[in-house]
């Protein structure tokens, strides 16, 4: 099957770029492996999105923009891109339910949470660990959670858990929080969160299930066991960036870097959303990712087909 413009990634770039292909005419096929959504689908609250005054929930806000993009004739599929081949002038794009050709990529497959590789972690994973507080919160009714990180998905997420979890515990492992001042303010204003600054979490302890975690100071070397029913991770993510890393430049960091036109080092793939080298990842930075992608690849055709 012949495609304009494969998408890889039903975040909010992948789907904005797909709102404004399929708008202009062009045959866009969006693949994501849970089908759309992306790291935002799994946010609870969604504040500083222009547009939504109270706020808005990350899977409303991602049905909206799959909606509007479906209305404009984009189909957006299951599936997992593998690998992504260039034979003059066409992609070859391998998916694990077949290949594809593309006249242009738009590589939006976002990051996958990092683990803290400490002992336990892996052993409790859906059995006390949690990277998604949105999908396993409610579990944890009235019960003690303790949250890892110092950025603004730990901090958002922290004030999210406190709907369930009688208490939460707050572990970052420096002194000053990495998160927007905003996020710091609610969460210092918040009686359920702990803070434990200059910590890191050594181990995760437990028969079958998660029963406490082992935190050390990193400045006294003090170590405590604390009793615990849940630990949630948000220490950092890594790019998505495998299957396109041969055609690309990559940062240190292994983030694609792009042009302002979100061109990479090869004519007709774009890279757009939190995968891209960028400094600031947010919705509206993914969706402004989404729509220039969308222009430049428009250019990219008239010009090459
Ligand atoms: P992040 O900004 O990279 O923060 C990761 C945090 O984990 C940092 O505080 C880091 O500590 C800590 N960390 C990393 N490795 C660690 C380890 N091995 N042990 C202990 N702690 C470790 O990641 P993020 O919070 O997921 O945010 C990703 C991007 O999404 C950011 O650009 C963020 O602004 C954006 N975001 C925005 C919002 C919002 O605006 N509401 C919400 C969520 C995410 P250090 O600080 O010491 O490096």
């Amino acid at each position: 099957m012949l495609y304009d413009v494969v998408i890889a990634g039903g975040g909010p770039a992948g789907i904005t770029s797909a709102i404004y292909t399929a708008r202009g005419g062009l045959k866009v096929q969006v693949l994501d492996p849970m089908g759309g959504g992306g790291q935002i689908g799994t946010v609870d609250m969604i504040y500083n999105y222009p547009g939504f005054p109270q706020g808005i929930s990350g899977p409303e806000l991602m049905d909206l923009m799959i909606e509007q993009a479906k209305i404009f004739g984009a189909e957006i599929e299951f599936g997992e891109i593998t690998q992504v081949g260039k034979a003059e002038p066409m992609f070859s794009v391998q998916t694990q339910n077949g290949d594809l050709q593309a006249k242009t990529v738009i590589w939006a497959a976002g990051t996958t949470p990092k683990h803290l590789g400490v002992p336990g972690e892996d052993k409790f994973i859906g059995k006390g660990v949690s990277f998604c507080a949105t999908c396993d919160g409610p579990l944890f009714r009235d019960k003690v959670v303790l949250v890892v990180g110092g950025g603004d998905s730990a901090l958002t997420e922290a004030e999210f858990l406190t709907k369930f979890a009688r208490e939460v515990i707050l572990v970052h492992r420096r002194d000053q929080f990495r998160a927007m001042l905003a996020n710091v303010r609610r969460i210092e204003n918040n009686p359920k969160i702990t803070v434990k600054l200059d910590s890191v979490v050594d181990m995760m302890l437990g028969e079958d299930k998660l029963e406490s975690v082992v935190v050390r100071n990193v400045k006294t070397g003090e170590t405590e066991e604390i009793r615990v029913d849940g630990v949630f991770l948000y220490v950092g993510s890594t790019p998505n960036s495998g299957p396109v890393g041969h055609l690309v430049d990559l940062s240190d960091n292994g983030y694609i870097v792009t042009g302002e036109d979100m061109s990479t080092a090869t004519p007709g793939l774009f890279a757009v959303g939190d995968v891209r080298e960028k400094p600031l990842r947010q919705v509206s930075t993914a969706v402004g990712d989404g729509a220039v992608a969308a222009w430049a690849l428009e250019k990219y055709l008239i010009e090459n087909f």
